[in-house]
């Protein structure tokens, strides 16, 4: 029986990170300043305590500098719109991250929008994502920025191939869909969400099968074409420990090459979002 070959998406983001830190060197170097990341933090989710912990981690082992701005969850849109404008103004600050989800009372589009374009390491600003559609993109955002780098760097041969790409949301499924049927990726890109109906017979056809839906081990061994490349976004707490979107062990018996949960996309993440904070700070400074 056939065994999937794992992307190690640990491996690949270390990779990147050590690239980076070399070209974040040279950056400070030539310009004698340090690139800067100011993470905003509302209230005191504890996901989003980790995230923003784990984030700020990744800037100190790249030599970039990190603020962290807490803000009780009781905050006015006032305040928190108040201080994106003044770190929007800093200019030793060179990106800025709101932390997403905000509490209850808070208009997250409108504090998103409120962030500078050239600042917004997220790539969340409608400007932002007007740009990547049109293929002409500042910055990419993070999770499908590192689903495209762990596809290109195992050598995944994407021209022609057939993507279906399992969710829509704004920050993963979207962006992943339009990254995917750019010109020089070439892939011809189908999109699933809720309402689709027979999401096997879709997934069957994938090439490349990119699952980013947020329920645990939903896309079964079954629904997959022999030797497709999977990706699993999906991070899903559950009993027996966090598990992705994909049924590893049923998957992993028909795919020919498949991204573990943890140790696949999660760890791109957080490199991308070193890679955009140096491509602010060399915009902005250069
Ligand atoms: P959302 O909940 O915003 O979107 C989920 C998508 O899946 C929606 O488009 C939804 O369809 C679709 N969906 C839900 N149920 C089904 C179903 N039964 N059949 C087909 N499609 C379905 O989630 P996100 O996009 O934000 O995240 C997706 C997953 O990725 C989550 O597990 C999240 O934790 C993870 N994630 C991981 C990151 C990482 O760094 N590794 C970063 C970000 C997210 P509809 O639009 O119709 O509702």
């Amino acid at each position: 029986s056939n065994t999937a070959s794992i992307i190690d998406g640990k491996a690949i983001a270390q990779q990147m990170r050590n690239e980076l830190a070399e070209e974040v060197a040279e950056f400070i170097q030539n310009n004698s300043v340090t690139p800067c990341l100011a993470a905003v933090l509302v209230g005191e989710d504890p996901a989003s305590e980790v995230y923003v912990r784990n984030k700020r981690r990744a800037c100190e082992h790249a030599n970039i500098d990190s603020q962290l701005h807490r803000l009780p969850a009781d905050i006015t849109q006032d305040d928190l719109l108040a201080l994106v404008t003044k770190l929007n103004k800093d200019d030793a600050v060179h990106g800025i991250l709101v932390q997403l989800p905000l509490p209850a009372g808070l208009d997250a589009d409108l504090i998103l929008q409120a962030i500078s374009p050239s600042k917004d390491v997220d790539a969340f600003h409608p400007t932002n994502v007007g740009r990547m559609v049109q293929g002409k993109p500042r910055f990419l955002p993070c999770t499908p920025h590192g689903v495209m780098q762990l596809l290109d760097r195992s050598g995944v041969d994407t021209a022609g191939k057939h993507a279906v790409v399992v969710g829509r949301s704004d920050i993963v499924g979207k962006p992943l869909a339009v990254l995917l049927a750019a010109r020089g990726v070439d892939c011809t890109v189908t999109v699933c969400h809720s309402r689709t109906a027979d999401l096997g017979y879709h997934t069957r056809q994938a090439d490349i099968l990119i699952a980013a839906i947020g329920k645990p081990e939903f896309i079964t061994g079954d629904m997959i074409k022999p030797g497709a490349v999977v990706i699993d976004v999906g991070v899903n707490r559950t009993d027996a420990g966090l598990v992705g979107d994909v049924e590893f062990a049923s998957a992993s018996q028909v795919a020919g090459l498949i991204t573990p949960v943890p140790g696949g996309v999660g760890p791109m993440t957080i490199a991308m979002l070193l890679v955009n904070t140096l491509r602010a700070a060399q915009s902005l400074e250069q």
